[in-house]
């Protein structure tokens, strides 16, 4: 049995954790999904104001470089214009001094490569270096001459020339002086060296993407300068961005040509000089300080692990629910298994406890019901009896009219039993035809009698139609009171047993209460029992005779020599009182050879007074058969008495033929071949069938007394007997039918096909004497 507690854990542990764990594992991700959301969003707003922030720092950084570098460099074109002035003021000196003056203000300024002095007309008048202009010069010069007129009349007193390509980064500076003696205005053409300008900036940091660019007012760049060196194109570009009409700085963002990815840039126009700078840098750099990239790259990487975590938990959930699902079948699979346990376990107690052909509780069960109830008549003042039923001829009923008919038999028996007994009381079968009954609590002991009689009444009644049968069967009841007969179960059913014996032994259908004298406790059994050894040896011991008659005509057939003891105080001591404790105590042995060596002495007598004789039956015990030297021992008397095996038979009971068998067969086959003839006693009272015994070396079959008894008033008996007949001479046998007692029981017999009777109808057994006589007489005719 499970406990109901137990039960209910299971059902809680199924029912609870799969479907709240499945809750929780969706609450949880849920969860996650909304930090995860959460953090990115906080994130990527930190980051852009980061960006911002960034980008304005970089527009301020890009301000001051564009402002420092349009300063410096028109600081450059003043200290041109400077020069300018300071040559032009000795333009009267001669040719040489002048170009030593030029020479020396050249050495004074690095950022000039070269100085020359033209006059009004552009022709140079002196110049720091003796080379004479380059194409690129004088096409210059020839542009400005072209414009002359222009540029003097303009503000712009300072015209910027290509960038030299003979000469790299040389960007000449035409600077007007206009404040010399007019008309004698001249020019002063001063290269400026961009390369080394630009240089000066190499130091500050631009990323690696920024750059300076120097262009002309018509957004034509000049020179850029990256922190890889610096570059010019080939071609001077255009960059018209940083060159609005309507403003002089500004802020630009785009994509520069040259330029990988949007660039931030700064351009302002120089104050007094013809020039516009412009600072770029690329967006990509200005963003990528590292810490955006640290912080997606932190952020990337908790959100994987935290996915990763989520990911786990919800497959270690999984796999606890799958778990938990196969525990769940599991014990779902065990639950079936019990509860199909349980149900075997309750048939197995059901088969253990109950008889199964009659429902009645089996041997084991009565017992133990009968002794917790007898537990309880311990206190009580109540009466309390056991009673052990056998079912008169049961056997024989099985082996003529078959089992099924025996079962049916036994079921209606035992129905009629329960409903003949109060509920109270303990019905059980014990095995086989036995029943027994625990009888409880009667008010007076007395009442058992009324109970007894009525159970054997009862019983007794026709049993109609047991499988088209009409069968009889009365109870042969023996009767033990508790505590008087026995404090135990065991004890009152072994007395009840020897009291149910003795009403078969009384002729049956009948019920006897233990009488402590049945028990060989009994003082004259007990006595009985010490004395027989010294009874044979005194020879108190006799023979009485009893003759078989043939049913043809009515000669006698044989004579059983029965036995006696002549005791010195009992009398004449009948063999139902000593046999069965000789055999017990194994002296039937000796009394069985005192037997066979009398009926020797008798007919060995007969035989020399010239007596016609018959042969002489004697009863032989299991004992004597299973001793082995048997067959030799008769061979031996017969010789020793000069008989011939004719003048012998033997009586077996059915007990000779129990387990072990072997060891009697072998003495029967012993006995038929020296030539005795043997007969089979009693045949019906015990366990065999003529099927059983066909084997054996039987010539004759005994039908017991109780079916002669019974062979009128019970109509199924007849038919026994008349089925046990014609089976016997099936086989061969010749039937003898003892215990006849009445001229009826006779004639019902030979109309059956009986052999032979006897009993006390035809004689009783009677001592040698008068057994002579008959002998003589030779026939006994019933009258
Ligand atoms: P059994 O061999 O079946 O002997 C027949 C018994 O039935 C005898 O009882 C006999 O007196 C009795 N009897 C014969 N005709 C009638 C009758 O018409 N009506 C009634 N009611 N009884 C009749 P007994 O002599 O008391 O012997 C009882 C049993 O003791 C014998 O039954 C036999 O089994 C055993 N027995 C007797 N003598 C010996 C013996 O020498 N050796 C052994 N081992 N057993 C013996
Ligand atoms: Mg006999
Ligand atoms: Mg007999």
């Amino acid at each position: 049995m499970i406990p109901n507690t137990f039960r209910s854990v299971i059902a809680k542990r199924l029912s609870g954790p799969v479907g709240s764990s499945q809750r929780l594992q969706w609450i949880s991700i849920a969860a996650l999904v909304i930090v995860l959301a959460l953090m990115w969003l906080l994130t990527w707003q930190r980051l852009r104001a980061e960006a911002a922030l960034l980008e304005k720092n970089a527009e301020l950084q890009q301000r001051s470089l564009a402002a420092i570098i349009a300063e410096n460099l028109a600081q450059v074109v003043d200290r041109s214009r400077l020069m300018a002035v300071t040559v032009d003021h000795s333009a009267d000196e001669d040719q040489s001094s002048a170009s030593a003056r030029l020479t020396s203000m050249l050495a004074s300024d690095r950022i000039f490569l070269r100085l020359a002095l033209y006059d009004s007309a552009l022709n140079r008048q002196s110049s720091s270096s003796p080379f004479a202009d380059g194409p690129e010069i004088k096409a210059f010069l020839q542009r400005v001459g072209n414009s002359t007129d222009d540029l003097l009349a303009t503000d712009a007193d300072v015209q910027v020339g290509p960038l030299l390509k003979e000469n790299a980064w040389q960007v000449p500076l035409l600077v007007s002086a206009p404040n010399g003696h007019p008309p004698q205005s001249g020019y002063l053409l001063a290269m400026l060296d961009l390369g080394y300008f630009l240089q000066l900036y190499r130091n500050i940091d631009m990323g690696t993407t920024g750059s300076i660019h120097i262009l002309g007012l018509d957004g034509v760049e000049i020179a850029e300068a990256r922190p890889e060196g610096l570059s010019l194109s080939q071609q001077p570009r255009r960059l018209p961005q940083f060159a609005p009409a309507n403003s002089s700085e500004g802020l630009w963002r785009g994509v520069l040509p040259g330029h990988e990815g949007e660039q931030l840039a700064r351009f302002q126009r120089v104050e007094r000089a013809p020039f516009i700078v412009a600072v770029s840098r690329g967006m990509q750099e200005i963003h990528s300080n590292g810490s955006s990239l640290r912080v997606w790259g932190i952020l990337g990487s908790l959100s994987f692990i935290l996915a990763a975590a989520a990911w786990g938990l919800v497959r270690s959930t999984r796999r606890q629910q799958t778990l938990l699902e196969a525990l769940h079948a599991s014990d779902e699979e065990k639950r079936e298994l019990i509860v199909h346990l349980e149900s075997e376990t309750t048939r197995a107690m059901t088969l253990a406890s109950f008889d199964h052909l009659t429902g009645l509780h089996n041997r084991r069960m009565f017992n133990e019901i009968a002794a917790s109830h007898l537990e309880g008549a311990r206190r009580s003042r109540k009466h309390y009896m056991l009673m052990y039923l056998d079912l008169d001829r049961f056997k024989l009923i099985n082996d003529t009219l078959g089992h099924h008919v025996g079962d049916k038999l036994l079921r209606a028996m035992s129905e009629r039993l329960r409903s003949n007994v109060r509920s109270s009381d303990v019905v059980g079968r014990m095995g086989g035809d036995e029943f027994a009954v625990l009888i409880t609590s009667l008010d007076r002991p007395e009442d058992m009698d009324a109970l007894a009689s009525k159970l054997v009444a009862q019983l007794s009644l026709p049993y109609l139609d047991i499988d088209g049968h009409e069968i009889k069967a009365s109870p042969s009841v023996g009767i033990a009171s508790f505590p008087r007969d026995g404090h135990d179960v065991t004890t009152l059913c072994r007395h009840a047993d020897a009291a149910m014996y003795e009403s078969k032994r009384m002729g049956r259908g009948r019920f006897t209460y233990y009488n402590a004298s049945q028990n060989p406790t009994n003082d004259r059994i007990l006595q009985l029992e010490r004395q027989l050894p010294i009874a044979i040896d005194k020879d108190e011991l006799v023979l009485h005779f009893q003759p078989k008659v043939d049913l043809a005509d009515y000669r006698i057939t044989g004579l059983e020599a029965l036995v006696r003891w002549q005791h010195p105080d009992h009398g004449l001591v009948y063999p139902g009182d000593f046999i069965a404790s000789a055999e017990k105590s194994g002296l039937i042995v000796q009394l069985g050879d005192w037997v066979m060596k009398a009926c020797c002495i008798q007919q060995a007598q007969w035989k020399a007074q010239g007596i016609p004789r018959v042969p002489l039956a004697f009863n032989v015990s299991p004992r004597q058969l299973r001793d082995g030297s048997l067959a030799t021992k008769i061979a031996q008397l017969l010789q020793d008495h000069d008989l011939s095996p004719g003048d012998l038979e033997i009586e077996i009971t059915e007990n000779c033929l129990v387990e072990p068998v072997d060891q009697a067969v072998k003495v029967l086959e012993d006995l038929r071949k020296l030539g005795i003839r043997i007969g089979l006693d009693d045949f019906g009272s015990g366990f065999s069938s003529l099927s059983q015994i066909r084997d054996l070396p039987i010539s004759t079959v005994k039908i017991d007394r109780s079916f002669i008894n019974d062979i009128r008033s019970h109509k199924d008996v007849g038919v026994i007997v008349t089925s046990i007949i014609t089976l016997a001479h099936g086989l061969q046998m010749r039937v003898v039918a003892e215990g006849v007692e009445l001229m009826d029981q006779l004639v019902q017999l030979k109309m059956a096909g009986c052999d032979e009777v006897q009993g006390y109808f035809l004689s009783r057994p009677v001592h040698s004497a008068e057994a002579e006589k008959l002998l003589v007489q030779a026939t006994i005719v019933p009258t």
